[in-house]
């Protein structure tokens, strides 16, 4: 009775009018997002979503290419991925019992080793993409017994303190401050600034993102990452490979690192890990340094966590690397992102907005310069909003607000990079009648009718000069 209770007031909770969820969230979540996004003009009322789709509550369609952040590696609610959860729900397997070895558990570990490169044959469950970054830092601190990182400028590793002392961008970071200690950012693609930073031997790991997604869609210089793992190898120094968004099919490989031939000694996933269905995360390493950071009896828990390893999450994470690997989403990824590629070339070739189309597989950005009047912030936007009102969903990269990002699910169509490419096309279009300055004028208009705190927190995102 009780359960067929909660199951009616869900469904209410589910029907609740959009007005109605929005004015709930400023009141109790955050109020400026709220503000800020129907300033912006993203206010949608999106209900309902399944592989590349989302509709609002019109019942119009909207293709996602931001896809969670990268995290929808599989689309919205893949019915595959829901199913492995009702199965684990009816079945009464315990979700959390860390006192007993668990059978989902040590099936994901077993099978993120075996889709790992190199001897990577040691999983630890997480929960989130900052956290498995967390544990890599913890775990290289533990073996090397040295205080340092180095990682790279505009690279994106998380929230949490450890993660965000390798995190490049000062938006992220300034209001944190001060950090951990000893960190180092050094410019990315440059292995001799690496190098210099290792020569002490005071380093514990460099932690890089082989391409960067949230800096800005860049791949690496050709040889960097192997000139970097060189470094790493003779100065003693981990080298942990932060796959969370280029990871498990992404960008062609199942692994970006197999791209460049390079095997890093920490490698972490999360994002797309459980088909966006549930947080899972891990950090996969040799079994030689697990042991020396945490195989005795004193320390084999010094580092745990009360959501490791939980049944829901694995299962999702189970289910989702079975479809990735049975449909070949990598290849798949390679194939369409070669046309994804091509695609947005072609539509912003000679534009005079555009600098530079870049990415990898199903991983693009297409980076804004500033027109005489704008900003690239808001050149940008002025993008990023005119594709919603075409109904494709994207963002801006979070460390590189002049790039537009052009990540979908893995199940994308070739219909569907059409459908966006026609989209961008008829976007950029616009410029030329004058849509840009137009656009300002609303954000002008609007801004006036909105709390002071937001117009400025807005205006200083986009950085509108006035
Ligand atoms: N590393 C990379 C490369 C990421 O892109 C992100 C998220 N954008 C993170 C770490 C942090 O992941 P999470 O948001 O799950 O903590």
């Amino acid at each position: 009775m009780a359960a067929v209770e909660t199951v009616v007031m869900l469904r209410e909770i589910l029907a609740t009018p959009p007005a109605e969820v929005r004015r709930l969230h400023a009141e109790h979540i955050n109020p400026t997002l709220v503000q800020a996004l129907s300033l912006l003009g993203y206010g949608r009322d999106l209900v309902r979503a399944a592989g590349v789709s989302v509709w609002d509550a019109e019942g119009r369609e909207y293709l996602d290419f931001l896809a969670g952040y990268g995290s929808l590696l599989l689309g919205h609610n893949h019915p595959e991925v829901r199913a492995a959860l009702e199965e684990v729900l009816r079945s009464e397997a315990p979700n959390f019992l860390q006192i007993c070895p668990q059978p989902l558990a040590v099936s994901l570990a077993q099978r993120l080793a075996r889709i790992a490169p190199g001897g990577l044959s040691m999983a630890y469950l997480t929960s989130s993409g900052s956290e498995a970054v967390e544990g890599a830092m913890k775990l290289a601190r533990a073996v090397t017994r040295r205080p340092r990182f180095v990682s790279a400028e505009r690279g994106f590793h998380g929230i949490t303190l450890g993660a965000l002392s390798v995190t490049g961008g000062q938006k992220h970071r300034a209001p944190f401050e001060p950090l951990l200690p000893d960190c180092a950012l050094v410019p990315w693609g440059d292995a001799g600034a690496v190098e210099r930073e290792l020569r002490k031997r005071d380093v514990a790991a460099v932690v890089l993102e082989p391409m960067q997604g949230e800096g800005g869609m860049r791949p690496p210089p050709a040889g960097y990452l192997a000139e970097v793992a060189r470094h790493c190898r003779k100065y003693g120094t981990l080298l942990v490979l932060d796959e969370i968004q280029t990871g498990l099919g992404r960008t062609g490989k199942m692994f970006f690192c197999e791209h460049e031939g390079v095997e890093p000694d920490v490698l972490c996933v999360a994002k797309g890990l459980s088909g966006g269905a549930v947080p899972v995360s891990a950090y996969v390493t040799r079994r030689a340094l697990w042991e020396r950071a945490y195989g005795t009896l004193q320390k084999y828990d010094v580092h745990s966590a009360t959501f490791s390893g939980g049944a829901l999450a694995c299962a999702a994470a189970l289910a989702t690397l079975e479809i990735v690997e049975r449909d070949r989403l990598p290849q798949r990824a390679a194939e369409l992102g070669e046309y994804l590629g091509a695609r947005l070339r072609e539509v912003t070739s000679g534009h005079s907005l555009v600098r530079e189309v870049r990415g990898r597989g199903l991983l693009w950005g297409i980076e804004l310069g500033a027109g005489s009047q704008f900003t690239v912030e808001l050149v940008a936007q002025w993008l990023a909003v005119g594709l919603m009102q075409r109904q494709m969903i994207t963002q801006v990269g979070t460390q590189a607000p002049e790039v537009v990002r052009a990540e979908p699910p893995l199940i994308v169509e070739l219909e569907h990079i059409d459908r966006f490419a026609a989209a961008l096309r008829a976007t950029l279009a616009q410029h030329a009648t004058g849509a840009l300055s137009s656009l300002s004028q609303v954000f002008a208009t609007l801004a006036q009718g909105a709390g002071r705190a937001v117009r400025d927190r807005v205006k200083l995102a986009l950085g509108v000069r006035q």
